[in-house]
């Protein structure tokens, strides 16, 4: 084990790890639906209910960002506001920041108003996928080109000075991680013929690593828009296998952490369990095979 991530397991061992980021993917929701390296699987129609996002803030304060994820955010507004009213309501982060992730297709001006809002009282930052897959669909279904996106981006950045925009690249980077699930696992070998890292799915979350001097960097698990608390990155195809419980107030499910290895990449691995007497307790509230049902252990 390398020494730089020593402190990282000293840390984690220590019960002194610092979650950074709260990842919570609000909506199933996305108007492309089939990007090739999409983890995701089909779109759902599910969004985040506010008694899960209070859950989570009750719990998780001291975080430094909160990060909107989908399937595609933009298309779940009111869930993105409670989000902000529930940090507020519970005095969650005290450097608050917020983290939108998108794939840049549709803005809606009440989508923009919104954030707007949110980003004269916050740190808001919206990342805009540059991204081969995205790309593909969207000039299929919408005959948008990447210039396009692009040019819109610039356009509301200066209607909306306040809010950060920003490009994320994952374009012809070989090293950029995807996980073997939903859409992805059907388009394996074109993935791996372009040169993708692929990374199969289990129960194990991945560090970030250690930035400079400063305290651990760790994400635990992302919470799900049907309110399940799955390790990152996992697939929501694959949740009803993967859940680590149901979120509910009072009720977080509890990680154990109990092993680390270190990928060849430097990232830092950690394998989890969880208490499988508390998952007794979270029947599938489940509404079909919509992939939001929990199954014990
Ligand atoms: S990768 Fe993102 S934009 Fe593409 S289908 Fe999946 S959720 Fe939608």
């Amino acid at each position: 084990m390398a020494i730089e991530n020593e402190r990282i397991v000293k840390d984690v061992e220590n019960g002194n790890v610092i979650l950074k980021d709260l990842p919570l993917v609000v909506t199933h929701r996305c108007q492309i639906g089939d990007c090739l390296h999409c983890a995701r699987g089909n779109p759902r129609p599910d969004v985040m209910e506010k008694d899960v996002v209070n859950a989570l803030f009750a719990y998780f304060q001291d975080t430094e960002s909160v990060s909107i994820l989908g399937g595609e955010p933009a298309l779940a507004p009111q869930t993105i506001e409670y989000v902000y009213d529930a940090m507020e309501k519970h005095n969650a982060f005290p450097q608050k920041r917020m983290v939108m992730v998108s794939n840049g297709v549709v803005f809606p001006a009440e989508v923009y108003e919104i954030i707007e809002a949110i980003s004269s009282k916050t740190q808001t930052d919206i990342y805009i996928a540059d991204d081969e897959f995205h790309d593909m669909q969207i000039e299929k279904k919408f005959g948008l080109t990447p210039k396009d996106i692009q040019n819109q981006m610039e356009a509301a950045r200066k209607k909306y000075p306040t809010i950060n925009f920003y490009r994320r690249t994952r374009r012809g980077a070989s090293n950029a991680k995807i996980l073997l699930a939903g859409h992805a696992l059907a388009n394996e070998n074109i993935l791996k013929e372009k040169g993708y890292d692929l990374i199969v799915p289990d129960n194990r979350v991945f560090f970030a690593a250690k930035q400079g001097n400063e305290s651990t960097v760790l994400s635990l698990f992302t919470a799900d828009a049907c309110g399940n608390a799955i390790p990152c990155y996992i697939s929501n195809d694959m949740v009803h296998t993967h859940s680590l419980g149901r979120i509910e107030n009072g009720n977080i499910p509890q990680i154990i952490i109990n092993n680390f290895e270190e990928r060849q990449s430097g990232d830092m691995v950690v394998s989890m369990d969880w208490k499988k007497e508390r998952l007794s307790a979270f029947k599938s509230t489940q509404n079909g095979d919509n992939g939001c049902g929990l199954e014990n252990g």
